[in-house]
């Protein structure tokens, strides 16, 4: 018996920790067999994906009942267009994606897809239709092409370098000697934060999902590669249903409508143009990263005269 509850401690630990980060949990699942905390009804029907329409209804949701994180959250993702969600750390933007991939279940109101619950048909088809593109991507120890691939593993070569390419990837692969081959994660060739979202990007790409989920996570990022990288976004996200959590105000200015989430409410929601006229929160946000921005940009001119 204890031989028996250690490692299913140490896979609990691990399975929240990759929760967490939002990476492969599908896989995971598969290679531990372990039991997710949110369970599918008995002969739960897949999600049948139209317009795929995205909903928050009402929803509010703690991980820790003494704690509320989401509060009344109302807002829709209509066919093929983009809402950002922006607001300060903490605030709840992340668990957001976790809900809408269904990592947890509300605890209040609910999500649709088209219609549906998710809670009313499988997590599988639910994953299935969304592409999630996470804050830290997490890699399998195996080979470059494996880890592009999981997003549609019957991709030809072919696609498998167009998906690569749109991610702004494909020429550093193929500058490496094993190409496609090359071993990454624990146990290959290390990829820098910004060369491993690439990798996500290029999985998406080639999933080619209805919906897609993008945590943006290109603070830690230099300008030059956030900007590649918010161009292969960009490309993914045309024509798609897309939900994206931003944390640098310049990547959300052509989103349909921006959100603004302050302490689990939706404090502000509108076009760029309308929050700034709106002079709010958001308003203050946009005008504190561009004096910074500003500020960074005259640095770099003073030091590059030096
Ligand atoms: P954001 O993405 O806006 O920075 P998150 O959605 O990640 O915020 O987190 C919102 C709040 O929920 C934070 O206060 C965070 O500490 C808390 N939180 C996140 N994950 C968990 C968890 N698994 N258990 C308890 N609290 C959590
Ligand atoms: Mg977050």
């Amino acid at each position: 018996l204890i031989q028996l509850s250690m490692p299913l401690n140490f896979i609990g630990m691990i399975y929240r920790e990759l929760k967490q980060g939002l990476a492969d949990v599908e896989a995971m699942f598969a290679l531990l067999d372990v039991d997710p905390e949110v369970k599918d009804r008995p002969n739960a029907a897949d999600l049948a994906v139209s317009a795929a329409t995205v909903r928050f209804e009402n929803v509010s949701f703690h991980y820790d009942p003494a704690r509320p994180i989401l509060k009344d959250v109302s807002f829709e993702v209509p066919s093929g267009k983009t809402v950002a969600i922006v607001g300060p750390s903490g605030a709840g933007k992340s668990t957001i994606s976790r809900l809408l991939f269904r990592f947890y279940d509300v605890t209040g109101g609910r999500i649709l897809i088209d219609g549906q619950d998710i809670r009313d048909v499988n997590q599988a088809s639910v994953r299935a239709a969304i592409g999630m593109v996470p804050q830290d991507t997490v890699l399998f120890n195996d080979t470059i092409a494996y880890n592009i691939r999981y997003g549609r593993p019957a991709a030809t070569d072919a696609e498998l370098h167009a998906a690569a390419a749109m991610a702004q990837i494909g020429g550093f692969i193929e500058s490496l000697p094993d190409g496609y081959a090359t071993e990454v994660g624990e146990r290959g060739l290390k990829l820098s934060g910004g060369e491993k979202q690439r990798v996500a990007i290029a999985r998406t790409i080639l999933k080619a999902p209805p919906i897609l989920v993008l945590d943006e996570a290109t603070s830690a990022l230099d300008t030059h590669t956030e900007r590649e990288i918010q161009e292969a976004l960009d490309r993914v996200s045309t024509g798609r249903t897309t939900l994206v959590i931003a944390h640098r105000l310049s990547t959300v200015v052509n989103a349909d409508q921006i959100i603004v989430l302050e302490a689990g409410r939706i404090a502000e929601r509108g076009t760029h143009d309308e929050l700034i006229a709106e002079g709010g929160l958001y308003a203050s946000m946009w005008s504190r990263q561009r004096e910074a921005a500003e500020a960074a940009e005259r640095l770099r001119q003073v030091e590059a005269t030096d």
